[in-house]
């Protein structure tokens, strides 16, 4: 059987908040990323949708949010993933572990992944992250562009995505999934933990096998899904059609306006996106001011009034140094 033609490591994460200021108060103003786009949820507009990343916006180190206030708490179990980790820079661990116990973050005991040290962190809504100094190898895939406005300096600033990690029912089929048809390799098994990723691409997913747990469900504090690169549409249309041949059911090709996504979930229920890397967040905004003003897609502009009306304000934190 001839090789799939596999993705290259992580685009975003998207993530389920509660109330939006909130989450711009952790997110933009403890952690220090870009808010480099705000905007609503295409499919359900009344709602918001903000992403955080590197000062571009590049693919690989933007973690996205819709707040969605009034959903119930997650059901933690299989099928869904339970943590999203960001690599921040080596050596850097202890500042931040000193800067999020000065702003009361709720933090974990420092533990080792695959020989990186790691720190685990919960957000105001419950999401559970992880700090992880990465050794660097496939970090080098990614591009990573300081802020210059942020409130964490440039050296200790969070790199992008490092990974997330997975509930599976059956491990085994999962993991069939993510090496035939999307092109991972089976890195290793630590603990109950098997990582999965790419020895030229950033991201990783660690799989637990949970046969014994509940189907997990999305709430405040979960991940809604994880979404993995493509070098362009043609890529694109490759990967779906592997994913079809496996008995998956993409979407079609939708165009999201700064990328296009295609949809399906894996064996085992988490829903992956596949998305490319350009245009890009400057597509519709001035590079230098992204993320300032609320940008809607084009077929919604006609709508600006109402769904303005329907957002609560949200402003870029102050104080935060
Ligand atoms: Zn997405």
């Amino acid at each position: 059987m001839p090789l799939p033609r596999g993705v290259n490591g992580l685009h975003h994460i998207t993530a389920i908040s509660g109330p939006a200021q909130e989450n711009i108060d952790f997110y933009a103003g403890i952690l220090g990323m870009h808010l480099v786009k705000r905007s609503v949820n295409q499919d359900d507009p009344g709602t918001y949708h903000l992403f955080y990343a590197d000062a571009e916006g590049s693919p690989g180190t933007d973690l996205t949010f819709f707040p969605w206030a009034m959903a119930a708490p997650p059901r933690i179990g299989h099928g869904l993933a339970v943590e999203t980790s960001l690599e921040i820079p080596a050596g850097s661990l202890e500042y931040w572990s000193a800067r999020l116990t000065r702003y009361g973050v709720r933090t974990g005991p420092v533990d080792m992944r695959f020989g990186d040290r790691s720190l685990p962190v919960i957000d105001t809504h419950d999401f559970r992250l992880a700090l992880v100094e990465g050794a660097g190898g496939p970090a080098s895939y990614r591009r990573f562009t300081p802020w210059d406005r942020s409130s964490v300096p440039a050296e200790r600033q969070i790199r992008g995505l490092y990974g997330a990690r997975l509930w599976e029912r059956n491990i085994e089929v999962t993991a069939g999934f993510l090496t035939g048809v999307l092109g991972f390799e089976r890195l290793g098994r630590e603990q109950e933990w098997t990582r999965f990723g790419f020895k030229n691409a950033a991201g990783f997913v660690d799989v637990r096998d949970t046969p014994g747990e509940r189907r997990g469900g999305w709430g405040v504090g979960a991940v809604h899904h994880l979404a993995w690169r493509v070098d362009d549409e043609v890529h694109q249309l490759a990967v779906r059609s592997q994913v079809e041949a496996a008995g998956g059911h993409p979407t079609p090709v939708i165009d999201r306006f700064w990328f296009k996504s295609v949809y399906f979930r894996e064996p085992g229920g988490v829903l992956f996106e596949i998305a490319t890397d350009g245009p890009g967040f400057a597509t519709d905004e001035d590079p230098a001011r992204l993320g300032e003003t609320l940008v809607l897609p084009p077929w919604l502009e006609a709508q600006r009034d109402r769904i303005e009306s329907m957002l609560p304000p949200i402003a870029l934190p102050v104080g935060t140094d």
